[in-house]
């Protein structure tokens, strides 16, 4: 039986105040489940604020969006695992398509941050994906598969049976298209296979999450694919009920009794 993860990326959006006035209305709408995890991804300076918050929720974990390679040091402005942990996360995304794409970073660097993450104890959600003009070259798979052995390339095989890769196509980020069910298993089953060559049997263990304009109308054809362990949500996620929208689908997916309702 699936065990989605539903991942909401609030990017740069949801101070502590707005993000207690979400997770009021959220939590009211979101019992406690074992079927599912739900991870927020909330702006840095959010972060504590929403452990904070979440404290009774312990089924509701915490992500930090962005962390430096460093662990400590003489890097101003910058985030560290270490802190991120310090401060509630348990989750990092790496590689994330902005910071790549906006910011420059590098597949060396996302191998560096993942190093930096796990040195933490925090699991690493490592986010790989192809640009709109690599995909109409048809390099979509080879673009992926890069991004995943650079992003790996500083982990043990072992420890790869703890990490968490989404898949999120650069042309779907924030764009309102999505890749349909049928794209995005192509992809994970090629992420699958490489897994499998870079880790063995241990790689079935990995979730595979699917991002790029994911929403209450599309949730549940990408979640039926069997291939997507999961949704990475950006836009979304902002709003409580469209987020609470989103993570029920499993709900209704998985009791057709909860379906009528
Ligand atoms: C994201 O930021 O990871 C994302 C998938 O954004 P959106 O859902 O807005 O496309």
């Amino acid at each position: 039986m699936k065990h989605p993860i539903f991942a909401a990326n609030w990017k740069l959006n949801h101070g502590p105040a707005d993000a207690d006035a979400f997770l009021r209305q959220f939590l009211a709408y979101y019992p406690r489940t074992q079927d599912r995890t739900v991870i927020f991804f909330p702006p840095a300076l959010t972060l504590h604020a929403v452990h904070l918050a979440l404290k009774d929720r312990t089924d509701i974990k915490v992500g930090v969006q962005n962390i430096h390679s460093e662990d400590y040091g003489a890097f101003t402005g910058e985030n560290s695992a270490a802190i991120a942990r310090g401060a509630g996360a348990k989750y990092a995304l790496i590689g994330h398509s902005e910071r790549r794409h906006i910011f420059g970073e590098s597949d060396e660097q996302a191998g560096k941050k993942l190093a930096a993450a796990v040195r933490a104890g925090l699991t690493p959600v490592l986010c790989v994906g192809e640009t709109l003009a690599q995909r109409e070259a048809g390099d979509t798979v080879t673009v992926v598969i890069r991004q995943l052995r650079a992003g790996l390339s500083t982990a043990e095989p072992a420890q790869v049976a703890g990490f968490i890769v989404a898949y999120e196509p650069v042309w779907a980020i924030g764009t309102g298209k999505t890749a349909t069910p049928s794209d995005a298993t192509t992809v994970h089953l090629a992420i699958r296979e490489e897994l499998r060559t870079l880790a063995g049997e241990r790689a079935e263990a990995v979730p595979i999450l699917y991002g790029g304009s994911v929403n209450c109308g599309n949730a549940e054809s990408l979640l039926a694919a069997p291939e997507v362990n999961g949704l990475l949500v950006g836009g979304a996620s902002l709003d409580a009920d469209s987020w609470s929208g989103i993570v029920r689908t499993w709900a209704t997916m998985a009791s057709p009794l909860e379906r009528r309702r």
